[in-house]
């Protein structure tokens, strides 16, 4: 008697049982089936680490949920809607990187999303993942997809990466946008097969892009694929708010369908975006979401540069504090999905003031405090 493992044509492993010459098939592991457990443990995993972190951030408004970290400004791609990239800048060195990950973990923050320009150029990219997940926290990337390979995704997998997301404009490439199903296509069925991490995949409607119908073609080669997807409305080329037509809106209906339930039902804003109306809500950027640029600077957001502008290294819950109670001038034209997900946290409380009324509130207690130390 014997036993070994074989490769069938289909690469099937079938564990083999010999007596006397008969070989009788006892077990069957397909890698699919293998790959198949794994993901399933990995899902479980990453479900039970969001809740944990969901209920921690509606229990306590003090830390930072989302932080968006740029290792890397230069891109491969040059998409005619984006002011994100460059391509000339070196990357961020990694132990640079990782003192801003300590600092955003001792604000306590749950996720940190590494973007670009295109993160995936970063030749260190894999040990910052890594350190993300050292210090405990969600590990997320956003990319455009180019540079995966079967032994990238391998090596991403090994790193702790736990989300990604692929943004894709259209199904040929053109003038706009080189983000195209027709040339990603390869790349998707590589993590399709070797990702252990969940997979995005996001469509676009609005903003002028040419063939609303793509987003609906991206969208079902993304569930077909395993992935889940989402749609994201934006605003025409010239910033303002003008309704989706109506093919638009039809479109954006059905791609709704296909994808995410979670996602449709977390972004009600588009809802309101998609009728060119604008929508009520507190954006908490600053302080449950923050953009750190490859300076090492706090923003607001990727839209909203400059502001707070302050180096993370001095950052501060006072900084935290101011920004949390500020309202935001650019909140009811915003289509930033992922900063409208994390004010849903806070929406139902602490209502915001503008610049103008903290100032002046400041101004008051200063004045009080000079006269009570003058008398
Ligand atoms: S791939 Fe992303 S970062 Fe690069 S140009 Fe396009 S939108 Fe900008
Ligand atoms: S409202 Fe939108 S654009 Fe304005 S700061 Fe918040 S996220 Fe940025």
């Amino acid at each position: 008697m014997y036993v070994d493992a074989c490769h069938t044509p289909s690469s099937s492993h079938i564990l083999r049982v010999s007596f006397t010459n008969r070989f009788v098939v006892v077990a069957h592991f397909a890698p699919n089936q293998t790959r198949r457990k794994m993901r399933k443990t990995t899902f479980l995993t990453r479900k039970l680490r969001e809740v944990s972190f969901l209920s921690r951030g509606l229990l306590s408004t003090r830390h930072v949920v989302l932080a968006h970290l740029i290792p890397m400004r230069r891109c491969n791609l040059a998409c005619g809607y984006c002011n994100e990239y460059d391509h000339s800048s070196s990357p961020v060195p990694v132990e640079v990187i990782k003192r801003r990950v300590d600092k955003l973990a001792e604000l306590g923050t749950s996720i940190i999303t590494i973007s670009g320009g295109e993160p995936m150029m970063h030749p260190e990219l894999d040990e910052i993942v890594h350190h993300i997940r050292l210090r405990g926290m969600i590990a997320g990337l956003i990319s455009n997809g180019y540079y995966f390979t079967p032994e990238r995704i391998r090596r991403l997998n090994k790193a702790g990466l736990e989300y990604l997301q692929i943004s894709i404009d259209n199904v040929d490439p053109d003038e706009v946008s080189r983000k195209s199903l027709r040339v990603l296509d390869k790349k998707l069925g590589y993590l399709s097969e070797y990702a252990d991490f969940h997979v995005n995949i996001n469509s676009v409607i609005g903003g002028g892009i040419k063939n609303p119908e793509d987003a609906l073609t991206v969208a079902r080669r993304a569930v077909e694929l395993g992935f889940s997807s989402t749609v994201g409305v934006i605003h025409d080329n010239d910033g303002t708010l003008k309704p989706l037509s109506p093919k638009e809106k039809d479109i954006f209906q059905q791609v709704k369908k296909v994808g995410n339930k979670d996602h449709a039902r977390l972004n009600w804003f588009q809802d309101s975006i998609a009728e060119g109306k604008p929508y009520n809500w507190r954006c908490r950027a600053g302080a449950r979401y923050l953009y750190i640029c490859e300076e090492g600077l706090v923003h607001w957001c990727s839209q909203q540069r400059g502001y707070p502008g302050i180096p993370l290294e001095e950052y501060t819950m006072v900084d935290f504090d101011r920004e949390y109670n500020t309202e935001k001038w650019c909140a009811p034209t915003c289509t930033l999905q992922c900063v409208h997900q994390v004010g849903i946290l806070d929406n139902w409380r602490d209502p915001q003031k503008t610049p103008a009324q903290i100032a002046a509130e400041q101004e008051k207690k200063e004045t009080v405090g000079e006269m009570i130390r003058v008398e």
